[in-house]
């Protein structure tokens, strides 16, 4: 296909604003996908993502669109729509010429639409902009294309107006995409230059890479080279995905599809490289390649410790699919053989636990989540810690935590209540803008430990639901951190340690301690639980002791009732774990990991 009648496109939105929806009506007004083939999110292939109505990965699929004068063919990328993989949306971005930009018709502007639109703006694409699920009896089209045009500068006239549930205006959609995103340019002649937006693997075909040519041309059974890393490969098959894969001849200026290899691991292709030819290659790599870096981490513990060669083999297989997951192993005198596991985000993270549950049916235990702090001792030596138990014991001059730059919006009647929360996260306010009178933007610089895990519902929970919320990495930060350990019997528990704001610690020590003391049964002797910073005790509970043993109770009875306990005790006893010369079921640890 000439570039000329290529357009590559995507479509930017909140989550919920109906993106996977319209996806969708656009497959089947193309005829790419017939009513009898057609299921809901098309595209969104992963179990997981259909539950959670989100895209994980993006994928890329080719339509034909005859206007008046000419057939085109659109190239629909679909991004990811969370913040866990900003990255990953920045090179889907990369890829295209324009963007469709998608607003609920009854919920405005929301952060992730801010967000996105802002990534699509330093991409410098064609922005066009449109109002969807106008069939709700709700949608308020007249109110939201002003604010719309506001953010955008364009004429309020000019927002498309849609439904993606009734197929209303869709085809309007698709003419006006031909008609102001412009094609794609490149030079035909130069040496092959392609941007490879996702990569994903497959059991039978192994990774299956999507790319985007920029100049030049790839065609089967020629070796390729990624710039990166300087590998080459043989290129296997090369199509387009319209909208099952379907190889072709090969792919010229502007066009998007796939490239197999055969190689086994996604880390062998990686999202923001460029693909070269071997023989001819490109002396100058495409933009914007970035290695993606873990930004939380957890322990994760088989309960049952005879599943760790179960859970390390899983991981290997995961990782062949994920070229963000990183994992070394680790071991706590609690929990037993587990593995340190870097993610993305907390998304990330629970996608990851879910798969490794439900794909290879493990049971897990995963610790507390941690950022990456940097921490500087007395003697010039810099300590990287994302584990507790690495927090060096030395003097130390300084600590560096991880900011983000985030953005909330919500209706201004809020203002005060996202402010308090704000300051309790030790949050600083960068600049608030009014979208309209009654909607306002805020920026605030945060750390990421203190939004990752709960902020978003907090932040939910006291605006009715209205406040949106979107982040990305900001550097790091100086701050007053504190290693908190809880001791029981004067003997620490590695699991339960947690580095916090010197603030926020006597109010973790309170509540792990009292948690400790509600979920670990009595003994034959008394058990102190502390918390500690160092050797200074800042909270302590104490489980008191008993004195009855099971026998006792039973005393005089039949000889087969005592066996009958014993063997219960014993069995019990299994899941019982010694700190000390404490007995603590397994059951606490979980519990007290998993509450809040
Ligand atoms: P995404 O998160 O942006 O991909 O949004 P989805 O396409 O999954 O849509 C979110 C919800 O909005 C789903 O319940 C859809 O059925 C609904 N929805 C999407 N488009 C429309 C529309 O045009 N009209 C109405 N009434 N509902 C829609
Ligand atoms: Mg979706």
């Amino acid at each position: 296909t000439p570039p000329e009648r290529i357009r590559n496109f995507c479509i930017i939105a909140h989550i919920d604003h109906g993106k996977s929806t319209l996806a969708d009506r656009m497959l089947q007004v193309t005829g790419v996908v017939d009513q009898r083939q057609m299921r809901d999110q098309y595209l969104d292939r992963m179990d997981i993502e259909r539950e959670r109505g989100i895209t994980i990965k993006s994928q890329a699929v080719r339509m034909p669109w005859a206007t008046a004068e000419h057939t085109h063919i659109l190239n629909m990328i679909d991004t990811p729509g969370h913040v866990d993989f900003t990255y990953e949306v920045s090179r889907s971005l990369a890829a295209c010429e324009g963007a469709v930009l998608l607003v609920d018709a009854a919920q405005g502007i929301e952060a992730q639409t801010l967000a996105n639109l802002y990534l699509a703006m330093e991409n410098d694409l064609t922005i066009i902009p449109v109002l969807n699920k106008i069939d709700l009896p709700s949608a308020q089209p007249e109110k939201y294309a002003e604010e719309i045009a506001g953010l955008i500068g364009c004429d309020p006239e000019d927002v498309m107006r849609v439904s993606g549930k009734t197929g209303v205006g869709v085809p309007e959609l698709l003419d006006r995409i031909v008609e102001l995103i412009p094609p794609p340019v490149g030079d035909p002649d130069a040496p092959a230059r392609a941007m490879i937006f996702d990569s994903v693997y497959d059991t039978y075909r192994g990774v299956v890479t999507y790319v985007r040519v920029v100049d030049g041309a790839l065609s089967p059974r020629e070796r390729i080279a990624m710039m990166s890393t300087k590998a080459t490969h043989e290129l296997l098959e090369i199509g387009v995905i319209s909208p099952e894969p379907v190889p072709s001849k090969g792919l010229g200026v502007g066009e998007v599809g796939y490239l197999i290899t055969g190689v086994k691991d996604v880390r062998q292709s990686k999202v923001g490289d460029t693909v070269t030819g071997e023989r001819r290659q490109a002396s100058e790599a495409l933009g914007g390649y970035k290695d993606p870096k873990p930004m939380v981490f957890s322990g994760l513990y088989p309960i049952d410790g005879s599943d760790y060669p179960d859970l390390r083999e899983a991981l290997d297989k995961l990782k062949l699919n994920d070229a963000a997951l990183v994992y070394e192993p680790e071991t706590s005198a609690a929990l037993g053989f587990g593995f340190r596991v870097g993610f993305l985000g907390m998304l990330h993270l629970e996608i990851v636990r879910e798969r490794l549950e439900r794909e290879f049916g493990l049971d897990l235990i995963s610790t507390l989540p941690n950022v990456e702090y940097e921490v500087t001792l007395d003697d010039g030596k810099v300590v990287e810690v994302t584990n507790p138990s690495e927090f060096p014991s030395g003097r130390i001059d300084s600590i560096t935590e991880p900011v983000v730059r985030a953005t909330i919006l919500a209706p201004s009647e809020f203002i005060g209540a996202i402010m308090e929360l704000c300051q309790t996260r030790r949050g600083t306010l960068r600049g608030m803008d009014y979208l309209s009178p009654e909607r306002v933007e805020m920026r605030y610089t945060l750390p990421l430990a203190e939004i990752v895990f709960d902020f978003f519902d907090a932040l939910k929970s006291r605006t009715r639901g209205y406040a949106s919320l979107d982040y990305e990495p900001d550097g790091t930060q100086v701050a007053d951190l504190v290693k908190v350990d809880i001791l029981l019997q004067g003997d620490t528990v590695d699991a339960f340690s947690a580095i916090v704001h010197k603030d926020k610690a006597y109010a973790y020590g309170v509540q792990m301690a009292g948690k400790l003391k509600e979920l670990i049964p009595r003994q034959q002797f008394e058990v102190p639980v502390q918390a500690a910073i160092g050797a200074r005790v800042i909270a302590r509970e104490t489980i008191r002791a008993i004195r009855k043993d099971v026998l006792a109770k039973c005393y005089g009875g039949d000889i087969s009732r005592k066996r009958k306990l014993l063997e219960k005790q014993k069995e019990g006893k299994k899941r019982m774990k010694m700190v000390g010369s404490v007995e603590v079921p397994q059951e606490a640890f979980i519990a007290a990991l998993s509450q809040d």
